[in-house]
Parts: structure tokens; sequence; C-alpha cells
């Protein structure tokens, strides 16, 4: 078991943001991936989820500087667009 305290922030059909009560982790499930981001990073998710709108074909999403990655469908991506979207508001309104 994770040490981590894990409590709910946003959800949708496929995926989930959880916080931690004991560090600033973010835990974004979705599908497969699961994406271990800080509350910084996330504005720079949202950019690269952002420009990806407008693309009909698969999506990439970069991970910072760690040369790993995911592919997304058009459908998927723009779900975690709203996933991470919703996540950050509800950051914003706890903040
Ligand atoms: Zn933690």
């Amino acid at each position: 078991m994770s040490k981590h305290r894990r409590a709910s922030l946003f959800e949708t059909a496929h995926g989930h943001v959880r916080t931690c009560a004991c560090c600033p982790a973010l835990e974004v499930r979705f599908g497969n991936a699961l994406l271990a981001l800080g509350p910084d990073d996330l504005p720079h998710v949202l950019d690269q989820l952002e420009a990806a709108e407008s693309h009909e074909c698969d999506v990439t999403l970069l991970m910072g500087e760690t040369g790993s990655g995911w592919v997304f469908t058009a459908d998927e991506a723009a779900e975690l667009h709203r996933l991470v979207a919703g996540a950050r508001l509800m950051l914003d309104v706890a903040a």
C-alpha cells in the first residue's frame, strides 16, 4: 500500500485526480495512464492539451524533461483536458 493518503479531487468517466494529505503531489489516473504531477505541472499539461484540441488525430502528451509520455486519441485527450482543467479549478477553489 502507498504511504500516501489520497482524497478524490475531481473525476470524469474514465479518470480521476486525487490529492494527498501528506504532500502536494497529485495522482492523475486516466485509463491506463498514471501521472504523478505537482500542482505546478498542471498549466504545462493543460497547455499541451489545449494546443492539441483542434487536432483530429492522436495526441502525444510529454511529461516535462523526462522523455516519457502518453499517446491519447482525440476523444481521450478531450476528456483528459476536462479532467485536468476540473482538478485545477478545484485546487484554485481550495486555495
Ligand atoms: Zn503524499
